[in-house]
């Protein structure tokens, strides 16, 4: 048995399903999730020494490897200081302005612990700032773990929702619209029925809860078109593509700009961390200046901050988003020309330091509902020969991919040839 496997039927016994998050069961692949003991640069190692290629950068706050030294030497000098006052201290102020210069639309920053709190809060201050309830998302998108995020819609963008998890209580969500991602036609009805009654449209603006999908051209712009006729909040949640698709998130990539911005993951460089800012005229409706109530314990945490600013600082240098994105494509391109040459179905695609691979006939995947006709055992199966191989991928064909600064040519050239390798297995 090994040690993981070990530690699984332990942790079991006291932590539902052994995990403390439900991706991490591999419930998506089948198999004994790994423990993990370290991370270093590219690589993640298990509990039984196995060294991996890592993928998935603790979901996406990587950026600069595992254990950077800038990260760990500030984390470091901070201990020495004390772990939490509950009291301002100057690390938030220099982190708020550093969020603000690389986020423009940011006027004003306020700093939370997750990234479902971040979109939780902005949609509790888009619904506060407009006097409106109704919400509106997209399928396929996830948005964290609160209420009304929680909620698909029935068929036919305009019905009620209805809650996807029990719990959710179904007068809250029939205030959540979900409508379809990438379908232009379906936002501008929707808003010329119900647009006076709608808060907010919260969007991924790079879908990377359903795999990777690309917004196709238009349907940003009219996001911000329908939301500026009706006086909606248009809030781009860039939990996931902040500091990742471009130093300004997809916002600069897409030079579409929202009114109200929500980021985690690399803004925490893997510690707590969530943030949502936007125009000084929403945010000043926020508590303690304005009516909206928002708290936390922890939030703005000193040592969770200069470890993002540590990261902030880094991803700031000259040309750091330019060799990830050579780094990503140079990956992507590797392994669907090597897909293609052994005739196994594969789309793929990259923005940034991210990316997505589909196990498709489509050459082209944008709509949740391409990405349900993906062959899901087929990227078990993927998955499981790349682990063996020593590449660590998400354990779920719904999810993007992360690179960082630390994959070197050789570990991307090694992947592309462990592909190549899993490739002709499946092609059997
Ligand atoms: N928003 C997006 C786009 C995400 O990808 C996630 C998590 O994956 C969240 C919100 C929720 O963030 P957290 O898991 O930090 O609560």
């Amino acid at each position: 048995m090994s040690r993981s496997e070990d530690l699984y039927t332990r942790a079991q016994k006291h932590i539902p399903g052994g995990v403390n998050s439900p991706v991490r069961a591999f419930n998506g692949v089948g198999g004994t999730p790994l423990f993990f003991q370290k991370g270093e640069g590219a690589y993640v190692y298990d509990e039984d020494g196995k060294r991996y290629i890592d993928y998935v950068g603790s979901w996406g706050p990587m950026i600069v490897g595992h254990s950077h030294p800038d990260v760990i030497n500030a984390v470091r000098k901070q201990l020495d200081f004390g772990l939490s006052f509950g009291a301002p201290t100057e690390v938030e102020t220099t982190m708020a302005e550093k969020v603000c210069e690389l986020v423009p639309s940011m006027d004003m920053v306020r700093m939370v612990n997750s990234g479902t709190e971040a979109t939780m809060s902005a949609i509790r201050l888009s619904r506060g700032y407009t006097g409106r309830d109704k919400i509106v998302k997209f399928e396929g998108c996830y948005h964290g773990h609160s209420d009304s995020l929680l909620v698909k819609a029935g068929s036919g963008a305009l019905t009620l929702g209805v809650p996807n998890s029990p719990g959710v209580p179904a007068d809250l969500a029939q205030h959540t619209i979900t409508l379809q991602y990438n379908d232009i036609e379906e936002v501008k009805s929707c808003f010329a029925e119900l647009g006076d009654q709608i808060a907010c449209i919260i969007v991924e603006p790079v879908a990377g809860n359903m795999n990777c999908i690309l917004p196709v051209p238009g349907f940003l712009e009219t996001l911000r078109q329908v939301c500026d006729e009706s006086g909606a909040v248009l809030i781009f949640d860039e939990v996931m593509t902040g500091f990742r698709v471009a130093l300004g998130g997809a916002q600069e990539k897409f030079k579409v700009t929202p009114d109200l911005t929500t980021l985690g993951k690399v803004i925490g460089a893997g510690m707590p961390v969530g943030a949502f800012g936007g125009k000084k005229a929403i945010m000043e409706y926020i508590s303690p200046l304005g009516p909206v109530y928002q708290a936390g314990t922890l939030s703005g945490n000193p040592v969770a901050m200069v470890a993002g600013l540590a990261v902030l600082n880094k991803i700031s240098e000259e040309g750091f988003h330019r060799e990830l994105e050579r780094k990503t494509s140079l990956l992507v391109s590797g392994i669907q020309a090597a897909a293609d040459e052994l005739g196994v179905s594969v789309a793929t695609v990259s923005v940034g330091g991210m990316f997505g691979l589909f196990f498709s006939n489509q050459k082209q995947v944008s709509t949740f509902a391409d990405v349900q006709k993906c062959d899901t055992e087929m990227f078990k199966l993927f998955f499981h020969y790349m682990l063996e191989e020593g590449v660590y991928l998400a354990p779920s064909a719904f999810e993007a991919g992360f690179t960082s600064q630390a994959h070197s040519d050789e570990d991307i050239e090694f992947t592309i040839a462990a592909a190549k390798r899993a490739f002709v297995k499946l092609a059997k």
